[in-house]
């Protein structure tokens, strides 16, 4: 059933299609007119009303005078020497989150934020130490996507290709607003992207997990896993605590089941923490009920940081031996890491 529609300046990217078209019938205006602003909204992504330039100047003052616009615009740009861009984006009520750009080839990758802030605080991860400040609106995530998407264009000559979720905040601790998000990138009258170009990665968030799998989930899914060993799980990553490693397996199986798909286990490095032979033959023993693949990360270290990074040799040892279980792994390069814009490394107050 169509919902009511409230005039009291509402956000215009917080209201449905129809409730547009109920807008415009109700001050005389045709309904077509909803399809030219939604596709000024979710395809063009503009950042006022003033831009819509096919909209005549009346309706837009009209507009402007029945909703709001929560705008997002680029606060800080910070370019590093291997061409990763880090942004901060500055939110309507002021707060600022982080985005990346890590440009490879063709291809450009853009790392965004779901939450400003996060609440599970990793203790090897800078965002951790901000808390939690709020969760995101779809719309700001998306922006993200539109104001990098520019930038890529300017910097690198090419939009950005894929997207994974791993910048500030837990994604499915924002389950609504992310899962619209990925909607409005997606669908045909939005960016169009393929749902196999996107990349959400979770904590381990065992609830979460399978409501993804409930809803067949299209995009890829990473699972920030970082050790197999309770006790160590629950120092560096206290969410462990009401979300164990034996509940998150056997979430994983069940999302094996339902979406036939192969589990994505990040690993990040710290030396004499997570590296040893033993840890190695506890993550083999992990992953057994499902085929996998291992993405290992090099630990960035941080300003005041815990943890320093593995020693090469134990990294090698610690991968040969996965490798011998007849494991996936890939070693992903960090990026950016002069402008603190490696995976770990996203800090913003404001
Ligand atoms: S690693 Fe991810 S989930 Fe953990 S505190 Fe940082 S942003 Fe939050």
């Amino acid at each position: 059933m169509r919902q009511p529609f409230f005039l009291i300046m509402e956000d215009i990217r917080n209201i449905s299609i129809e409730q547009l078209e109920d807008f415009l019938v109700s001050i005389g205006e045709k309904k077509f007119r909803a399809k030219q602003i939604w596709s000024w909204l979710w395809q063009k992504g503009v950042g006022s009303f003033y831009e819509m330039t096919n909209i005549s100047a009346a309706l837009r003052q009209q507009l402007a005078a029945s909703f709001t616009f929560h705008r997002t615009i680029i606060a800080q740009e910070a370019n590093s020497k291997d061409k990763t861009a880090k942004f901060a984006f500055r939110l309507h009520d002021g707060k600022l989150v982080e985005g990346v750009l890590i440009p490879s080839g063709e291809r450009v990758t853009a790392c965004i934020s779901s939450q400003v802030g996060c609440p599970l605080g990793c203790t090897f991860c800078a965002t951790g130490t901000m808390g939690f400040i709020r969760n995101m609106h779809y719309s700001e995530i998306v922006d993200e996507y539109v104001l990098m998407d520019r930038r890529a264009r300017e910097l690198y000559g090419n939009g950005i290709s894929n997207i994974v979720f791993m910048g500030m905040g837990e994604p499915l601790l924002n389950f609504n607003n992310v899962m619209t998000a990925i909607d409005k990138l997606t669908a045909k009258d939005g960016w169009g992207l393929s749902p196999t170009r996107i990349t959400l990665s979770t904590a381990g968030i065992v609830k979460g997990i399978k409501a993804l799998a409930d809803r067949n989930f299209p995009c890829g899914l990473a699972v920030s896993l970082h050790s197999a060993d309770p006790a160590v799980r629950q120092v560096i990553m206290p969410v462990t605590d009401h979300n164990s490693l034996h509940d998150l397996q056997a979430a994983l199986v069940y999302y094996h089941q339902k979406t036939g798909e192969r589990i994505t286990f990040e690993y990040l490095l710290l030396s004499k923490v997570n590296d040893t032979r033993q840890a190695a033959e506890k993550l083999a023993r992990y992953c057994r009920p499902f085929p996998v693949k291992i993405n290992i990360i090099e630990y960035n270290e941080t300003k005041d940081g815990l943890y320093h990074r593995s020693y090469p040799n134990q990294r090698e040892e610690f991968i040969d031996y996965l490798k011998s279980c007849n494991m996936v792994v890939n070693v992903r390069q960090s990026r950016g890491q002069d402008i603190a814009a490696a995976c770990g490394q996203l800090v913003k107050q404001g």
